[in-house]
C-alpha cells in the first residue's frame, strides 16, 4: 500500500504527499468513532481511489515519534527558536522554557540568533556562548540582509522543522529566504481561512528537498509547558543533568538543598548564572500550576 506524509489539511480534505506526487484524502470512516485524528507531519498509508483525480483514502497512521497539540502537528525532528538580538529584545526566559520544552518532547532544538546586525557584537557573542557552552546549536542570522542562511539551509536536510518564537523576530523573513520566495504570506493567508472554518493552528509542510520539509507554524511561540513535572524540569536543561546524580536528595529542586549537584556546578561555572535564574524561576511556574491544580 503506498506510504506518504500528511502535508496539510483542509476540513476534512488531507493533502498526502507519496513520493513526488499529491493526493487529496479523506480518513476512514470509524476514525472519528474511534478518536482517532490524523494530524499534518502524520505517516499514512493509503488506497489510491482515483489516480486520475489524485485522490485517495487513508488506512493507518504509522506510530508518531511526538505530536504537538498547538499548533497540531506529529514527527516534528526540529525546532529552530528563533531569538532576535534587537527589536525587540532577545527573551531568553522564554527561550530557556522553549529548550525545555524541545528537550521534553525529544525534538531536537537549535537556537537562532537573529538581527545580529542590530545588535552589539559582543552581546551576541555572550548569549552565544551561553548556550553553546549548554550544548546547544547556535547559528547567527542577519534574515533581512540574507547573512549565513546557508547555515540555516544545511540544519534543515533530512530534517522535518518548525521555526518558533515571539512576533516580530524574523521567523517570516527567515523562511522567505530559505525558499527565496514569499511562502509565508501564502500560509498566512491559508491560516486566516481555515481559521474561520474553526480550526485555530493548522499547519502547512513545506517541500524544500526530498526528506526535508518546513512547518508554517502560525502563532507558534508559546508552549503547554505546565504538563512538564518540577521535579524532572532540571532534566531537560541539557547541561544541567549530568549534576544532577550529585545532588544528596532525592527529588532536590536545586534550589534550597544543602549538597546539590547543580549548585556545585553553578558555582564551578559550569552552568551559567543566567540559565540557573531562568530555571528557578520557571521551576517556581511550574510548581504554581501544579498547586493549582489540586
Ligand atoms: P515574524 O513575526 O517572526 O515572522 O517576523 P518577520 O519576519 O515578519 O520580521 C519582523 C520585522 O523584522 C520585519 O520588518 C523584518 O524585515 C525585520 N527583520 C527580520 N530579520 C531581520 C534581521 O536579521 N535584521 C533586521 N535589521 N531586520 C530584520
Ligand atoms: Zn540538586
Amino acid at each position: 500500500m503506498p506510504k506518504g506524509r500528511i502535508l496539510n489539511l483542509f476540513s476534512d480534505r488531507y493533502q498526502v504527499a507519496v513520493g513526488e506526487k499529491l493526493y487529496n484524502c479523506i480518513a476512514r470512516g470509524k476514525w472519528k468513532k474511534e478518536q482517532i485524528f490524523p494530524t499534518v507531519g502524520d505517516i499514512v498509508e493509503i488506497t489510491i481511489t482515483d489516480e486520475n483525480k489524485n485522490e485517495g483514502v487513508m488506512e493507518e497512521i504509522y506510530p508518531r515519534t511526538n505530536t504537538l497539540k498547538r499548533p497540531k502537528i506529529s514527527n516534528l525532528t526540529q525546532i529552530i527558536f528563533v531569538v532576535s538580538m534587537n527589536m525587540p529584545k532577545p527573551d531568553l526566559l522564554l527561550l530557556d522554557k522553549q529548550l525545555a520544552f524541545a528537550m521534553w518532547k525529544k525534538i531536537k532544538p537549535v537556537i537562532c540568533l537573529n538581527k545580529v546586525d542590530l545588535a552589539n557584537s559582543e552581546e551576541v557573542l555572550k548569549i552565544s556562548n551561553i548556550y553553546k557552552n549548554a550544548g546547544y546549536i547556535v547559528i547567527q542570522t542577519n534574515a533581512k540582509g540574507k547573512e549565513n542562511i546557508e547555515d540555516i539551509k544545511s540544519i534543515l536536510k533530512n530534517n522535518i522543522t518548525a521555526f518558533a518564537g515571539n512576533s516580530g523576530v524574523g521567523k517570516s523573513t527567515l523562511i522567505n529566504d530559505i525558499f527565496e520566495q514569499n511562502i509565508t504570506e501564502e500560509g498566512d493567508i491559508s491560516s486566516k481561512n481555515k481559521r474561520g472554518k474553526n480550526t485555530t493552528t493548522s499547519v502547512t509542510l513545506y517541500e524544500i528537498e526530498p526528506n526535508s520539509y518546513v512547518a508554517d507554524t502560525p502563532g507558534f511561540s508559546t508552549f503547554s509547558i505546565e504538563e512538564i513535572e518540577s521535579t524532572h524540569l532540571a532534566e531537560y536543561f541539557k547541561e544541567f543533568k549530568k549534576h544532577i546524580p550529585y545532588c544528596e536528595f532525592v527529588g532536590c529542586s536545586h534550589k534550597s538543598e544543602e549538597n546539590c549537584g547543580i549548585k556545585k556546578a553553578l558555582l564551578s561555572g559550569e552552568i551559567s548564572s543566567k540559565r540557573y535564574e531562568n530555571y528557578c524561576q520557571i521551576y517556581e511556574e511550574l510548581k504554581k500550576m501544579e498547586e493549582h491544580k489540586w
